[in-house]
């Protein structure tokens, strides 16, 4: 049996690249593209995946638990963050992982992740967490390759980079949103998608309702003290100008299939 290379298919264009490093040394016939769905998803992300699959010829396998991250965090009772996010454990890391299980044993294939060598210092966690499968990280070898010359490469295979990017986004995951993200981040979705924003605010407040707990997903730190910080306050921190206190620099990260909690 020959061994199969399975990508973490995210919609990002890390994991694209990481796909056509994997397809041009092991074969398309060998590459499973493996793309776990949250339903809050950007429209775009999805013509993103059919163009570069059709591109790509390889096996492609969509999953989906069926929930949202906000149906995640009712379940859990507990608040999506920067520090806990079940939602990537229960909506991508956990149905992937399941999905391998039951199809290939470790020695039967190897596992790649879009993380690539600016951030190699985040590799660490999937060994670990994967562990017996091996996984491996292509974009953290050389030849060295921004995100600049990514797009690049996709102007010439004539498939648009995803939009988010081009929005000012720095991840093409759940739409623009993310519980890991920073104020900057949702200070920018509040400036390019208000309505988008609106809705997760709203779903903020019931999650708040809902725990009858003062929750939020961001938070501010004003001399060593962390306060919780809602996205309605920031909403009304920007809509009357009172941006002193906002932290625009702080863009937070997404690791959907990376960070563990
Ligand atoms: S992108 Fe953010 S909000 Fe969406 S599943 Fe991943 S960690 Fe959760």
């Amino acid at each position: 049996m020959k061994i199969k290379h399975i990508i973490f298919y995210s919609g990002g264009i890390g994991s694209w690249a990481t796909a056509k490093r994997v397809v041009a040394r092991h074969g398309r016939e060998n590459v499973i593209l493996l793309f776990t769905d949250t339903l809050i998803e950007d429209s775009d992300l999805y013509r993103f995946i059919d163009e570069t699959v059709e591109e790509l010829g390889c096996e492609y396998v969509r999953l989906e638990d069926g929930r949202t991250p906000w149906e995640v965090f009712k379940d859990v009772r507990y608040l999506g963050n920067s520090r806990i996010a079940q939602c990537s454990h229960q909506l991508k890391q956990k149905p992937a992982h399941e999905w391998i299980k039951a199809n290939y044993k470790p020695d039967e294939c190897i596992l790649y992740l879009g993380i690539d060598w600016t951030e190699s210092h985040r590799t660490k966690a999937p060994v670990k967490n994967y562990a017996p499968y091996k996984v491996e990280f292509p974009m953290c070898e050389e030849p060295y390759v921004n995100k600049v010359e990514m797009i690049k490469e996709l102007e010439r295979l004539g498939i648009e980079s995803p939009r988010l990017y081009e929005r000012g986004y720095s991840h093409n995951n759940c739409g623009g949103f993310c519980v890991r993200a920073g104020q900057g981040h949702f200070a920018h979705l509040l400036k390019d998608n208000p309505e988008l924003y609106k809705y997760h605010e709203e779903k903020e407040q019931e999650m708040i309702k809902f725990l009858d707990k003062d929750v939020s997903i961001l938070r501010r730190q004003k001399k060593g003290v962390k306060y919780n910080l809602t996205l309605k306050q920031l909403r009304e921190e920007i809509e009357s100008d009172q941006t002193e206190q906002i932290d625009f620099d702080d863009v937070g990260g997404c690791g959907c299939m990376v960070d563990y909690n």
